[in-house]
């Protein structure tokens, strides 16, 4: 009798460990798998494990208090203002003392300027923090932005965003994780997405895009803990689907570089910026705030 209760115990470990084995090595096998890079969709959420979600969730930006904001009447719109390189030699380029001039030119006409967080929350909201708004935006992240826009922003207290193309980083021009950690840590400065290859997106296949999306969200999200909201598609360009594919892989706004305010009836993934061009006067950089171009 004891000695069968003995064979049925053995028998039950052995089970037992076979299941444990097996549900090793499919655990093991499913993330190998959605590496792949062939196929980028299923690196997207919904095989994402719960855990993963949670920590996602724990990575998010502290939740805005709007509870004090304005309500305004009408379309939400704003200017989000578009910058590159802090330096001289193109027509994307703004020499450094010109950037500073327009920071305390912000300031002494009253601007707030928005956090992405901030921007989402008026968007959601229909109410802002404050009468003039503006949301200042560098493409690239070129490090001419901490040593050149960031001493300005520092001294007159402005906000900025900087859309960063993960698979950049290590270039020599382009900004270090130190660099973005101590704009970050500021309360100034805040890191999103570029992209990862800086590629235009209306020539990629669905599943291409997701990737740009994805695994650049992915990178900043790892590197900074925070949960990357924002999507700044390269050179502007998107196809009819680029909207729908931002929105799945997580994104909560797009922007893109057509001319303009940006206003909620462009739809959230396809917003208008404002291109701020070298030697502007500054009754120019006002105009464009209050007219878009
Ligand atoms: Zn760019």
């Amino acid at each position: 009798m004891l000695k069968q209760k003995k064979i049925w115990f053995i028998l039950l470990l052995l089970i037992l460990s076979i299941g444990a084995g097996t549900s090793f090595f499919i655990g093991k096998k499913t993330p190998s798998a959605s590496h792949q890079q062939s196929n980028p969709i299923k690196k997207n959420h919904p095989s994402t494990p719960k855990k993963a979600i949670q920590k996602n969730k724990a990575l998010s930006e502290k939740k805005i208090d709007s509870s004090h904001w304005q309500s305004f009447k009408g379309e939400t719109e704003f200017p989000i203002l578009m910058y590159h390189s802090i330096s001289v030699g193109n027509s994307l380029r703004i020499p450094e003392a010109q950037f500073a001039h327009q920071m305390q030119w912000l300031q002494k006409n009253g601007y707030h300027t928005l956090t992405p967080a901030e921007a989402i929350e008026v968007f959601k909201t229909h109410k802002k923090p404050a009468n003039k708004i503006v949301w200042i935006t560098f493409g690239d992240g070129y490090k001419d932005n901490y040593e050149k826009a960031y001493p300005a922003l520092k001294k007159y207290h402005k906000k900025a965003t900087i859309n960063y193309i993960t698979n950049h980083f290590g270039h020599k021009n382009k900004l270090t994780i130190p660099q973005m950690n101590e704009m970050r840590q500021s309360g100034l400065v805040t890191i999103e997405s570029h992209t990862v290859h800086h590629k235009e997106l209306n020539q990629m296949t669905d599943a291409q895009q997701t990737f740009e999306f994805v695994d650049s969200k992915k990178w900043l999200n790892d590197k900074f803990h925070q949960q990357t909201s924002i999507i700044c598609y390269p050179v502007g360009r998107f196809n009819d689907q680029t909207p729908k594919l931002a929105q799945a892989a997580g994104y909560e706004l797009g922007l893109t570089t057509l001319p303009g305010l940006a206003n909620e009836n462009q739809g959230l993934f396809t917003l208008h910026r404002v291109r701020i061009s070298p030697d502007l006067s500054d009754v120019t950089y006002q105009y464009l705030l209050e007219h878009g171009m």
